[in-house]
Parts: C-alpha cells; structure tokens; sequence
C-alpha cells in the first residue's frame, strides 16, 4: 500500500501547463525508494515541489495515507527536502546545520547533541560536527545535507538531483551510500534524476516522466525488458527498434532468431524489439545464413567497458553493435542478439 498519492495533479507557470493530470503512487513497503526519471525540462523539479507544498495545484489532489495535504502548510508536511547544491547554511558548522530543523521544533540541548551524532555516524561523516561546511568536498556536503534533511525524523524524504553537481566517480559511490543511508532511516524517499544509471543505482522502483506526465513505473529491469513505447525504450539508451516475429517457439527478427520464451508473455504476432550497443554481438565471421546474419564492420572504438562497433548490415543499414575480441575496419563480422539485452516495446 502506497503512502503519498497523486491524483490528476496539475500545476502551471502563469498560462502554461508544465504537470498535466498527473497521476502517481509512491512509498510501498516493497519499494521504499522511489526514482523519478525524465529528461530536463519535463517537469520533475516542480513535481517535488508540489509534493512539498511549494507550488499550488491547479487541480487534483495529492494525500498522505488518505488524507488531502491540500490545507497542509510546508513545514507541517514532515517532508525533508534535499536540492542539488545541497543549501547548507555556510557561516555554520556542519552540527549546527544537521540541528537546524531541530532547534525549530524546540528539541532539547541533549536531544539534538545526540540526535546530531547519530545521524552524521548513519551519513558515515564522524567527528566533523564542529567543522565548517565551507571546508567540505562536495560528497561530504551532499551527505550532510542529507543528515539535515532526515534529522527531524521526516515522514517521507525528497531529493532533487542530490548528485549532479559531483564527478562521475563519486557520483556513483554516493549513489549506492544514498540508498544504504535512506534504508536504514527506514524512510520513504522520491529521487529525481535525468540519468537512467543513477536511477538504478538509488532506487527500487523507477517511473519515467515525459512532459508533465508518468509514462511508466516499473523496477529497473522491468522498464529496461519492457519499455511501455518507442519513446521510454529511447530515453532508457535503445539505439534502435527492429520489427519481430512470433513463429512457434522462436522470435524472428532481422538479426536472427530468439528464443520466445525468455521474454515471458509476448503480444501475439508481430513485436518490437528495442536494442542497445549490447544488444547486438559481433563475432568473427562465419558464413552468412538466415539464422546468423552477417555485417562489415564500419567504426571501431575502445571503452573502458569494451569494443564498441558500428556495422553496416543487408536489413538495417549501419547499426550499433559490440565485440569481444579485436576487429578491425572492413572486417566481415557475424552477428548475433545477445536476449538479456534485448528489450520487447509495449507493456
Ligand atoms: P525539470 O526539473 O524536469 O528539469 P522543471 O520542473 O524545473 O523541470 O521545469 C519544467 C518546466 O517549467 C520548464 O520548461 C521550466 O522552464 C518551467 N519552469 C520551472 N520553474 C518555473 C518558474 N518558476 N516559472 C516559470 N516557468 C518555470
Ligand atoms: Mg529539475
């Protein structure tokens, strides 16, 4: 059972819609954390800012375990709110900042002395709280900002792009401390983010948002196998859609068949097939047949991940594909689909 629902949400900017009849569940004990995913501009931030009582709705209603927070002022929500660049107060120390919510709800000297310890040990910053948080790295001060934000015990946690500002590296290791973080505290918690690995690294389930609407939730490797249309399938890294067939136990597709089975419950007769760079192996060539198509190899770079080709084929023109051993340019590849990244568009 969800906790914090959205029902025909509807915010604008004077004349222009930006969330149109949004509808949305968040906060179930099986996924406590909860991404919301969509390209720049489509809406998020000012999703969470309706949530936290920022902005007024047009219409709709969002509740709280059945009970309408349309009369319910910000500081009466009991959300914890964390933004991108974090906000802390930069003339205090970093234990004046995680006590501030604190101090506003009058807890006592010794409540929050402990409370203040408790929560930089959860955000794994020790023995800083007399430091000031001008001296931090951008890692410490997003991590606590978020001992701030959970501190005064917050029903449900919003965090806006918590790890935009940081480098590729610490991004990802944050990321995963950022899930373990809001676990423990046992706290509801809505994530917004544009980047689909982030998502997956944070959160149990994901929805994706296009221009003021949820288009799809799902766990991540649900929306990476079924990605509800063309659109989701693209933002989710699909390079591109090829048509498939269900002929009895086989998927028949340009690239050679698949085993139908392995996708679960397909729609009958005609599909399409979303793919990535992985989706598509290349292999030294063996002679053409129908089952094992061929392609000439057209670019070739080296990531840290692997090779990354692209290769002209017969069917579909040139097409992203990636190799295990060394070819070169020109070379004659066959090519195979690789099923676990192999995603079936429509739910
Ligand atoms: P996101 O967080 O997904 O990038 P935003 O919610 O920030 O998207 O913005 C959605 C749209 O609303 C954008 O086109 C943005 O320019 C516009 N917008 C956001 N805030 C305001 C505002 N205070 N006044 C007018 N337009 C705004
Ligand atoms: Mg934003």
């Amino acid at each position: 059972m969800s906790v914090l629902r959205l029902r025909d949400v509807t915010v604008g900017y004077g004349a222009r819609t930006v969330l149109d009849g949004l509808d949305w569940a968040v906060g179930s004990e099986d996924s406590p954390v909860s991404a919301l995913l969509g390209p720049s501009g489509c809406g998020k931030s000012t999703l969470l800012r309706a949530i936290a009582g920022l902005e007024p709705l047009v219409r709709g209603a969002i509740t709280w375990d059945g009970r309408d927070l349309a009369h319910v002022p910000v500081h009466r929500r009991d959300f914890g709110v964390v933004f991108q660049d974090g906000q802390l107060f930069s003339g205090r120390t970093v234990g004046q900042n995680v006590a501030y919510g604190l101090r506003r709800r009058r807890w006592s000297r010794a409540q929050i002395d402990e409370r203040v310890r408790q929560m930089l040990d959860l955000v794994q910053l020790p023995d800083i709280a007399e430091r000031r948080v001008t001296e931090l790295s951008g890692g410490q001060a997003q991590r606590v900002a978020l001992a701030r934000a959970l501190a005064p015990r917050p029903r449900l946690l919003l965090l806006d792009e918590p790890l935009a500002a940081l480098d590729a590296r610490l991004r990802e290791e944050l990321a995963f401390a950022i899930g373990d973080i809001v676990r423990a505290a046992a706290t509801p918690t809505v994530v917004v983010t544009h980047d689909r690995a982030e998502a997956a690294l944070l959160a149990d389930e994901v929805s994706v948002m296009r221009a003021g609407a949820i288009v799809q939730s799902g766990t991540p490797t649900r929306l990476w196998r079924r990605p509800a249309d063309e659109w989701v399938a693209d933002f989710l890294g699909a390079t591109l859609h090829i048509d498939a067939q269900a002929v009895g136990e086989a998927l028949r597709t340009p690239l050679g068949d698949l085993e139908a089975a392995t996708f679960g419950a397909l729609p009958p007769g005609r599909c399409r097939l979303a793919l990535r760079p992985e989706s598509v192996r290349a292999e030294p060539a063996a002679p053409a047949t129908p089952a094992a198509p061929t392609g000439v190899v057209t670019h070739v770079a080296a990531l840290p991940s692997g090779l990354r080709l692209r290769v002209r084929t017969e069917a579909l023109g040139e097409i992203d594909a990636v190799a295990e051993r060394a070819v070169e340019v020109g070379e004659t590849v066959s090519l195979r689909l690789d099923p676990s990244h192999v995603g079936v568009i429509g739910l």
